[in-house]
């Protein structure tokens, strides 16, 4: 049996109803996963693979993976899989003649029927950039339980998103591990329950960053900085965009308005601090000088079990840290370094800006993959589409709609003037 309880997060209710498992031996959890054969979504699977009592695969998707799928889906045996259309016919193939009962799908509408289907209980959303929207929104409207990876929706919609999951009973946890991070530090999830992060006794959340690859790259040789170079992260192995958003630091921009939306976090409680060693996920830090920080290795398991598992804390695959072999520095932010970062921050308030720039972002982190930009022209085209932006107010998801495809035109053709 479950029941529902109220959890106000400190701020903006992070979550309207928590379902509280009262016999979670029993209660297999069924999943769908958005962006399955990603690094989250591969992940995803590691931590159910794990608990086959607990969890079980309703759904599993990807854009052209059909491989990766295909051996998903004869492992997990999912109920429906959905790929993109162009491979649709290569992979149902497959399906028939290894037997599968698994239903193949395809469409953009079949990803929102798997996020939003009866049957399910939790949606993973590991797809990557604003193509995950439509499949989140359809989640939180019919008012899942939502593990969310994917920021780029939460930067677009803005407080949108979050108001329509008070409105369902949809709950948003955080799978980004240093919002997870924050959201484990915070006074909710000791139990108690607060309005505003003032009124939680929190002063401020610290964001922490690794820097990427190029933070000690002199400045004039980031120009020179290849796709493959930016792919390298120092701790984390990640998928391509946000490998990149994270030698730019605009993975933090993004995350910076992630946070101030998730705890309604004010510009004075928001900071963010660079800690190349991706140990300290984050902190809380409160009015009594105390501060909290969750503290692990470099793995997203963490979080993502946390999430899954949550309330209860369940097995991750992940071994503890063993902090005698680890030294811990911290830095402040070089700001000349991560222009892209300061431009985030300086729009975080303002929900069409901030959907301008995530799009702009995807389309110079696109053309830079493509190697038809140079890496400090990713920062070139965001501003320049900013700069041709005006802010308006947005009402509901076709308003969002709007302002990204103008942003992704605006862009694209300002890419293509640079290239
Ligand atoms: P990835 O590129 O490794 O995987 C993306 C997944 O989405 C794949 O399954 C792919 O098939 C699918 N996909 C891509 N484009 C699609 C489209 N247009 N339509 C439908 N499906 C599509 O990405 P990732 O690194 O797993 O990141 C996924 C999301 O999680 C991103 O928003 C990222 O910012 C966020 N995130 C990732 C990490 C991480 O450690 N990788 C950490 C925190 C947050
Ligand atoms: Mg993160």
């Amino acid at each position: 049996m479950m029941r529902g309880t109220i959890i106000c997060h400190a701020g903006s209710c992070i979550s309207a109803t928590i379902p509280v498992m009262e016999n979670t031996t029993t209660q297999v959890q069924a999943v769908t996963i958005l962006g399955s054969t990603g690094s989250i979504g591969t992940q995803t699977l590691d931590v159910i693979a794990e608990h086959p009592r607990r969890f079980s695969v309703f759904a599993l998707s990807a854009l052209n993976s059909v491989n990766r799928l295909f051996k998903q889906c004869q492992r997990f045996k999912p109920r429906y899989a959905v790929i993109g259309a162009h491979c649709y016919d290569d992979l149902l193939q497959r399906f028939k003649t290894a037997n599968l009962t698994t239903e193949l799908l395809c469409g953009e509408q079949a990803l929102a029927d798997i996020a939003s289907h009866n049957d399910v209980d939790q949606v993973v959303a590991a797809i990557v950039g604003g193509a995950g929207l439509p499949s989140i929104h359809a989640a939180v409207k019919a008012g899942k339980r939502l593990l969310l990876a994917n920021k780029e929706s939460l930067v677009m919609t803005g407080r949108l998103l979050l108001d329509t999951s008070k409105q369902t009973g949809a709950t948003v946890l955080p799978l980004d591990s240093e919002h997870n991070a924050l959201f484990q530090c915070m006074p909710s999830a000791q139990g108690f329950r607060h309005k505003t992060l003032s009124d939680a006794g929190v002063s401020k959340l610290l964001l922490t960053g690794s820097g990427g690859p190029f933070r000690q790259t002199p400045l004039d040789k980031l120009v020179d900085k290849t796709p493959d170079q930016a792919c390298k992260h120092p701790n984390w192995s990640m998928g391509q965009k946000i490998s990149v958003d994270s030698a730019t630091m605009m993975n933090k921009g993004l995350e910076y308005i992630e946070a101030k939306l998730l705890f309604d976090a004010d510009d004075d409680e928001l900071d963010v601090i660079i800690h190349p060693q991706s140990i300290v996920h984050s902190l809380v830090q409160y009015k009594d000088g105390t501060s909290l920080a969750q503290i692990g290795r470099s793995d997203m398991r963490v979080p993502i079990a946390y999430a899954l598992g949550y309330p209860e804390r369940i097995e991750s695959g992940v071994s503890d840290i063993d902090l005698t072999r680890q030294a811990l520095t911290f830095e402040a932010v070089d700001y000349l370094r991560y222009p892209c970062l300061k431009l985030a921050i300086s729009i975080a308030k303002d929900n069409a800006l901030a959907t301008v720039m995530n799009a702009a972002n995807e389309i110079a982190v696109d053309a830079f993959l493509k190697r038809a930009i140079r890496f400090t022209q990713i920062y070139e085209i965001v501003a320049k589409t900013l700069d041709n932006s005006e802010s308006i107010t947005i009402n509901c998801l076709d308003d969002v709609l709007t302002v990204d495809a103008l942003a992704r035109q605006r862009a694209t053709y300002i890419t293509s003037q640079l290239s």
